[in-house]
C-alpha cells in the first residue's frame, strides 16, 4: 500500500507506511531513504533520513533495519490511518 510518489525530484520512490518497533506507524519512501514521522510532517515535507547507527526517526522511534515492515490495512486501523487514500 502507498500513500503518495516521493516528493524528491529525483527519486521515483513510493511513500509507504511502516510499522516501527515500537508500534508506531511513520511514512517512508521505498526506494530513497526519506521517512516522515507523522502525516502533517509529509505534508509539510519535512522529512529526516535516519542513518546507523541508531536510526532514529523520532524520540523513541527508529527504523533499524529487521526491526520494521510495511503496514497491513490492519496496521493503518490500530494507528487511526485508515480513513487515508491508500492505494493498492
Ligand atoms: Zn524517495
Amino acid at each position: 500500500m502507498w500513500l503518495d510518489e516521493c516528493p524528491s525530484f529525483w527519486d521515483e520512490g513510493r511513500v509507504r507506511p511502516l510499522v516501527t518497533e515500537s508500534g508506531k506507524v511513520v511514512l517512508m519512501c521505498d526506494s530513497c531513504s526519506a521517512v516522515w514521522p507523522t502525516l502533517d510532517d509529509f505534508k509539510e515535507m519535512e522529512h529526516v533520513e535516519p542513518d546507523e547507527p541508531d536510526w532514529t526517526v523520532t524520540a523513541g522511534v527508529h527504523v533499524r533495519p529487521g526491526t520494521v515492515r510495511w503496514a497491513s490495512p490492519q496496521d493503518l486501523e490500530v494507528a487511526g490511518m485508515s480513513g487515508l487514500k491508500w492505494r493498492p
